[in-house]
């Protein structure tokens, strides 16, 4: 048995963040080479701390999304996960043994070789005529982000540019970045073909693919005619960004493999969260409320349902048939803001999903991700709680500061935000007798102070933080 993890970055605000984890999680999961495909965030839920916990093998690959080595993959994710690894991660990837499970975490997807064809097929979308005989000589520029906080971000776009120099469809190939030297706005003096793709290896279409590049290369639109350039008239062919090319999937496949986390016979069940599942279904087949939600059974399927809209017939709320679409369905709230923290009481309401007995765990992970992993463990006195001091002092970063928080100024969000929310502060020594696998739908764990909770705590502690600004997601 085999799971595969994939961390994405996420975010307390903007709800398409997560979009291309869940596509790739997706397409990996239709290929059926792993029992199960989790997704992880480090500002949504599951988040890094919880992930490992959803897992069902003893054998788990670690993959983060991310384009390039960088501060998240190699301190944050690393950190967040307990691997007892900072800094580069070797090629061959970290592999660990944690509370019983044989974790890999591996490189970036952004890392991986075959990165290069994924470049190039986005130039030939741009420029279909591309090595044909006869055309014009073209110039390829491979853009990269930079940043001068990590030398390792750049070094993939260099390697790349390389690799396709060698290809031999190209007059030149250049390398150039957003925030550091040899900087985008160059082109003109650095490029000499006529013809000239530009490939932004970043991880998804936003502010900048769509404005920052567009804007400091002086682009129209896919295609841009420059008459009057410095080396004569010169065309630009403007590529979609790399990371969200489908053949992505290929790439995340073949790094699981690489790490052998597609070799030999994997792991086995993990028996806490076999437990804990069972427990779980065998309540839901005789009908339960967690959360704000119920779920009720009906003809070998689960209607799982907002408990407030108890009582209104089926044809009057939006059904949905999958895990993915209750997920769609629930990821903001009445007022149309993203929920990066499911467990806040803004579960919106007028839907109902209609689930089969293997998709009902999938969609409570969706609508409650870790609930049932850390209510089965709180029930059974196996859930260690994570003190705030604990959850501070490993802050890094621009979250340092919440170091400096007082046990007051803590207490004063700590009110505002998780009052809010369903869970329990066991972090803050609330105590819980009983959690909704003994009947009572909102007792639930949380055992250690979430992201959006560390970030208030931070606004607090930089006094940019308005009261009751917590309620509004
Ligand atoms: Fe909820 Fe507060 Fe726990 Fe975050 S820290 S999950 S808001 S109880």
């Amino acid at each position: 048995m085999r799971s595969l993890v994939l961390i994405g970055h996420g975010s307390h605000l903007n709800g398409e963040s997560a979009g291309a984890v869940y596509r790739y999680a997706e397409l990996i999961r239709e290929r059926g080479l792993f029992d199960e495909v989790v997704e992880g965030y480090w500002k949504e839920e599951p988040s890094l701390r919880q992930v490992l916990k959803t897992t069902a093998s003893t054998d788990v690959t670690v993959i983060p999304m991310f384009i390039s080595e960088g501060y998240f993959t190699e301190t944050v994710i690393p950190r967040e996960m307990g691997l007892g690894h900072q800094g580069p991660v070797p090629p061959e990837g970290v592999a660990r043994v944690l509370g019983g499970k044989t974790v890999r975490y591996t490189l970036p997807y952004g890392v991986h070789s075959s990165m290069a064809d994924v470049i190039l097929e986005r130039a030939r979308e741009a420029l279909p005529d591309l090595g044909d005989e006869g055309t014009p000589p073209t110039a390829l520029v491979v853009l990269g982000h930079g940043t001068t906080r990590n030398e390792n971000s750049n070094r993939v776009v260099y390697e790349n540019a390389e690799r396709l120099r060698h290809t031999g469809l190209f007059a030149e190939v250049e390398a150039l970045f957003l925030d550091e030297e040899p900087k985008v706005g160059l082109w003109p003096e650095r490029v000499h073909a006529p013809r000239v793709v530009v490939v932004p290896f970043f991880a998804s279409e936003g502010w900048h693919t769509l404005e920052t590049i567009p804007e400091d290369m002086g682009l129209t639109g896919a295609v841009t005619e420059f008459p009057e350039n410095p080396h004569g008239p010169q065309t630009v062919y403007y590529a979609r960004p790399v990371g969200t090319h489908a053949r992505i999937a290929e790439v995340i496949l073949q790094l699981a493999e690489e790490a052998r986390g597609t070799g030999g016979r994997g792991g086995d069940e993990d028996r806490l969260h076999a437990q804990a599942w069972s427990a779980f279904m065998t309540m839901a087949r005789r009908g339960m409320r967690v959360g704000e939600v119920m779920i009720t059974p009906q003809l070998g399927m689960f209607e799982v349902r907002h408990a407030l809209d108890e009582g209104i017939p089926g044809g009057d709320l939006t059904t949905t048939v999958t895990p993915e679409g209750l997920r769609d369905q629930t990821r903001r709230d009445e007022g149309g803001h993203h929920r990066p923290v499911h467990t806040l009481r803004n579960m919106p309401r007028g839907w109902r999903a209609v689930l089969s007995e293997a998709d009902l765990p999938r969609a409570m992970h969706a609508l409650y991700p870790a609930i049932v992993e850390e209510g089965y463990a709180h029930q059974q006195h196996a859930l260690r709680a994570t003190p705030w001091a604990t959850t501070a002092r490993r802050q890094t970063g621009i979250y340092a500061k919440v170091q400096k928080a007082t046990p007051q100024q803590v207490e004063n969000v700590a009110e505002d935000v998780c009052s809010g929310c369903l869970r329990t502060r066991l972090w803050a020594s609330e105590q819980l007798a009983h959690t909704f696998f003994d009947g009572v739908p909102g007792a639930i764990p949380c055992a250690e102070a979430c992201t959006y909770l560390v970030a208030e705590v931070r606004e607090e502690v930089s006094g940019k933080r308005g009261s009751g600004s917590g309620h509004s997601h």
